[in-house]
């Protein structure tokens, strides 16, 4: 529709970034276009606007810009996922697998209280291996995860098929 061609028009393509083989997906002109951001961010919170939400989470780095827009227009807390080392307090860490080693996500312990209602987000899903790990440390907390959303979908990689499997509703603002 519209807004996903808005969206789509305002992303580019980086060939071999960050190695070789690899089309990078670059939102920063997205972000960089007022009327754009606006757009994507509206077009991301509309069907959680009355949804009982307690806190956006985002993951690091381009999570915490969308995220940080999706809470204040949603009137939530927000919580930062970050890589190993990054938060000042105690911490719950969640590993997972990549296809050359393994990463790591953080979360300060007492981000996510038990019983609160939580929005995921972050600018991109491919595999799903960070978003999964990103909601296996929600839970771990006694979150529940209400939505995942992400600006970009790569449906070719499956990931947002592995969130949903999950039992996790996932919206996506472009392919
Ligand atoms: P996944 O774990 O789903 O395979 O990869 C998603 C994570 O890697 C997200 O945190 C996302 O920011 C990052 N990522 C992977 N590929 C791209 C890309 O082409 N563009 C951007 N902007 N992020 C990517």
């Amino acid at each position: 529709d519209l807004a996903s061609r808005w969206a789509t028009s305002r992303v580019r393509t980086i060939p071999d970034f960050p190695k070789k083989g690899i089309q990078f997906r670059d939102i920063t002109t997205l972000l960089a276009d007022a009327k754009g951001f606006r757009k994507a961010v509206d077009e991301l919170v509309q069907p959680y606007v009355g949804v009982s939400i307690d806190k956006v989470a985002g993951i690091e780095a381009r999570g915490f810009i969308l995220g940080g827009a999706i809470a204040h227009q949603l009137a939530c807390g927000f919580i930062p996922i970050r890589k190993p080392g990054k938060l000042p307090y105690r911490t719950i860490g969640e590993s997972y697998q990549l296809e050359y080693g393994e990463d790591r996500l953080e979360m300060h312990e007492d981000a996510v209280r038990s019983g609160d209602l939580v929005l995921l987000t972050d600018d991109l899903i491919a595999t799903g291996g960070t978003a999964k790990a990103a909601i296996k440390l929600i839970r771990q907390a006694g979150g529940t995860v209400v939505a995942a959303c992400f600006a970009i979908d790569l449906p070719d990689l499956g990931g947002a098929q592995k969130i949903r499997d999950m039992g996790v509703e996932v919206m996506t603002l472009c392919a």
